[in-house]
């Protein structure tokens, strides 16, 4: 096997991996905030944590992976300023905040499944690790923290190399952080915000500093401490928790052991699903959510698929025709395999070796999943491989980049539209005549049932090199 190699956001060097505990792979993942649905862009998130998830226990270590679920604390702002996102997505709604919470809840790990993202070993919710909060923030006041009139803050001066992680991009960071009067270094942060006065907030539990709830940082550093220990092998979230969320996570994690340990020993980061149009954002109505994709007749795999298609350090950008052509690529795929079955018994080596250790190699460059698709597409195109030798080898590839090809089908494929007003067997049988039109040289009527199937959304694609003949 090829030794693993990670890029590591703290040294910003990639390294050779070796967990701490021999054997053993401990990883942390920031996750969702249930406040609302996760748009496409958070999903890639997890499609990185899951690949990263994948080739860890495929090079056969033992993983345990905690991937948290925010349900109090995240606010509007990563630094301190707006409001409780979970508490003014309640006041918006009229709804109660702990069923917006499990609504949101389940309709992220429906994501995961439709994304064949494997279950993280642990998903720990927030609200259930208050209690532990508190005792974290009790055993870092004295060293660390100052009280101010809503809340106790953490000092960031007191921990070595505040912000080491965000570096350069910190610098750039801090002019955006937003002044609460009276804190005494624009990164301080809270690690308890005391309810106002007056306003009695949904969610909200006592504390050695008022009726209020926890700061959103101090959560992770408790809930990665009490599943993984610290410190544990791996940190992953996206690019913008280099900056704010993840060097407050360290300092925490440093206060707690009085020690410059940052908890972790590699920080990996995701870069971003940008879309130029706008529409991913939460705050612009109808955001870009999987189902939305699902609605336009995608298969969910098919989003899967564009995100392995760019490496997970670089941005991607969304796009209605990038989205088709990964879920052309993933037809094609399907297609090939379909055929190698047909075909059954036939000749060739039986051995597809070299195949998996190009994929494991690709992999193990820091998870260089373009390249790993490219290895896919040249096993299944060799021709010297036995069909049944190539049908056999999906197997390592299902297992690491998780697309399910050994049992994906065309008809699953085939996703319809929500605002489609014609049913498959109507689209089948209309072709079928215009078929009959085209052997009897009758171009009217052929081009008037094309027409009409373009009326209702279904376009008829002559000589589709795939042989799909339709798409809505
Ligand atoms: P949130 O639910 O906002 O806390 O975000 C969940 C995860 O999605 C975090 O790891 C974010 O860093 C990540 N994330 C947010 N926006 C994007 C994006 N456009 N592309 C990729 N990752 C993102
Ligand atoms: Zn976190």
């Amino acid at each position: 096997m090829t030794p693993l190699v990670l890029h590591n956001s703290l040294t910003r060097t990639t390294e050779p991996f070796a967990p701490i505990e021999p054997g053993h792979a401990r990883v942390y993942s920031c996750g969702p905030t249930v406040y609302n649905y996760a748009h496409v862009g958070n999903l890639r998130a997890y499609v990185f944590t899951d690949t990263l998830s994948r080739v860890l226990t495929w090079k056969g270590l033992r993983l345990t992976h905690v991937l948290n679920i925010t349900d109090v604390g995240h606010l509007t702002s990563d630094a301190d300023a707006g409001d409780d996102k979970m508490e003014a997505a309640a006041k918006a709604s009229g709804r109660d905040i702990w069923a917006i919470a499990a609504h949101y809840t389940q309709a992220f790990e429906d994501n995961l499944a439709a994304l064949n993202i494997r279950r993280p070993t642990h998903m720990p919710k927030a609200t259930d690790h208050v209690a532990e909060m508190i005792e974290w923030g009790v055993r870092m006041e004295a060293g660390h923290c100052y009280r101010l009139d809503d809340g106790l803050y953490f000092d960031v001066s007191t921990v070595p190399h505040y912000g080491a992680l965000a570096g350069a991009a910190h610098d750039a960071a801090e002019g955006r952080i937003e002044a609460v009067a009276g804190k005494r270094h624009p990164q301080d942060f809270a690690i308890w915000r005391t309810s106002p006065p007056g306003e009695q907030r949904q969610m909200e539990w006592d504390s050695p500093w008022g009726r209020g709830a926890p700061g959103w940082h101090l959560e992770c550093s408790v809930m990665s401490a009490k599943y993984l220990g610290l410190p544990f092998d791996i940190h992953t979230g996206g690019i913008d928790h280099r900056e704010i969320h993840h060097p407050n996570e360290i300092a925490q994690n440093q206060a707690h052991c009085d020690c410059g340990d940052p908890g972790a020993k590699v920080w990996m980061h995701n870069n971003f699903l940008v879309d130029r149009t706008g529409k991913m954002s939460k705050s612009s109505g109808g955001f870009l959510t999987l189902q939305r994709l699902v609605d336009r007749g995608f298969h969910p795999l098919a989003y899967r698929m564009m995100c392995l298609q760019a490496h997970y350090r670089s941005e991607l950008e969304f796009g209605w025709d990038g989205l088709a052509a990964a879920q052309v690529r993933l037809k094609r795929l399907v297609q090939a395999v379909g055929a190698l079955r047909d075909r059954g018994d036939g000749r060739g080596r039986d051995d597809a070796g070299t195949y998996r250790d190009q994929l494991d190699a690709a992999l193990s460059d820091d998870l260089a999943t373009p390249r790993a698709l490219t290895v896919l597409d040249a096993m299944l195109a060799d021709k010297a491989l036995s069909p049944q030798a190539r049908v056999a080898a999906l197997a390592d590839f299902d297992d690491l980049l998780g697309l399910g090809l050994s049992t994906l089908t065309r008809a699953a494929l085939r996703v319809r539209p929500a605002d489609a007003t014609i049913d498959e067997d109507e689209i089948a049988a209309r072709l079928a005549e215009r078929r009959e039109a085209r052997v009897a040289k009758d171009y009217p009527r052929s081009d008037a049932i094309r027409d009409e199937l373009a009326a209702a959304g279904v376009e008829v694609m002559d000589g589709d090199p795939l042989g799909w003949d339709w798409r809505v």
